[in-house]
């Protein structure tokens, strides 16, 4: 039998996302997502010795800084994926020719700029469409990892459905879809009609969730250390392949990088910078022992499931 896979991804939303979407004056925001908090997953990442994908915006190469920290990902042997243009939490509800420019120039603008193919798709906020996969597909995307079949229920019981909020305003009502909610918790080629059932499209990995709890970093924090172990090693017993999620903000701590106290709203954000690695260290290093840590990109090009 293949051995068990594992990817991780980051995605990158910088500060002024999260000042937009509540009506606050983004002038505060700083580049800490970016600067701060991606250098210490590339830290992490290379004491654990596992590969990532960091899902970028690719308005952000706007600011000159942010084209030094995304080569050095990539100097790092980290996949860089496609988090849209502008990372428009509407995407699936602009016009056809809006949505289109959103995943096409994202990616031809983080491919030119990052000097590699970027071939990976995020979407803001976990939203998708039948539409949306066609236009992945035409614009030279090999996979998508947007779906996220996890309802709100166990969110709330996470204590991370604040946090999801903030980070989509449509993020509640898509978990609330019926859709999602019944899509393939295990990779899958998504069907023409339908992103959320199994048909011969785009190679779809959903965010993963085991015994309840989803894989990604807010839930990590919230669970602590020998909870987060007890998550990732149920995903490990069940699933052939577990896709883990985290934010860039993850790593970041309003009393340790002087934050704006605005920020506070949000739990995982007063815990500390070492209290949160050392728990993604656990959950990561206890997945890096017992599955082959891959890009997803890597994956989609070889995985039984891609081919034609
Ligand atoms: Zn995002």
């Amino acid at each position: 039998m293949a051995p068990r896979t594992a990817a991780i991804g980051v995605d990158v939303d910088s500060l002024h996302h999260y000042y937009r979407i509540h009506g606050l004056d983004e002038t505060a925001a700083t580049e800490a997502s970016w600067a701060v908090g991606v250098p210490r997953f590339l830290d992490l990442f290379a004491e654990l010795g596992v590969p990532a994908t960091f899902y970028c915006v690719a308005e952000d190469l706007d600011r000159p800084v942010v084209r030094d920290y995304l080569r050095a990902v990539v100097a790092a042997g980290h996949e860089i994926g496609n988090h849209t243009w502008h990372h428009r939490y509407d995407l699936v509800r602009l016009p056809a020719e809006a949505r289109r420019a959103e995943v096409a120039e994202g990616r031809a603008r983080l491919s030119a700029a990052a000097g590699v193919d970027v071939v990976g798709f995020r979407s803001p906020g976990y939203t998708t469409s039948a539409a949306l996969q066609a236009d992945l597909a035409a614009t030279g995307h090999t996979y998508d990892t947007s779906v996220f079949p996890c309802a709100p229920y166990y969110l709330a019981k996470a204590g991370v459905m604040g946090w999801m909020r903030l980070r989509g305003r449509h993020t509640e009502s898509i978990l609330s879809g019926p859709g999602v909610l019944t899509a393939p918790r295990r990779p899958y080629r998504s069907h023409a009609r339908d992103p959320f059932r199994r048909g011969d499209g785009l190679p779809q990995y959903p965010v993963s969730v085991a015994a309840g709890v989803p894989l990604i970093g807010t839930a990590f924090t919230a669970l602590g250390q020998a909870a987060s172990v007890a998550a990732v090693a149920a995903g490990l017993r069940l699933q052939r392949h577990l896709t883990l999620e985290f934010h860039a903000v993850d790593l970041l701590s309003l009393a340790d990088d002087g934050l704006d106290p605005t920020l506070a709203m949000q739990p995982d954000l007063k815990v500390s910078v070492a209290r949160k690695r050392a728990i993604f260290k656990a959950a990561l290093g206890y997945v890096a022992r017992r599955a082959q840590v891959a890009r997803l990109a890597d994956l989609a090009a070889g995985a039984p499931h891609s081919a034609a």
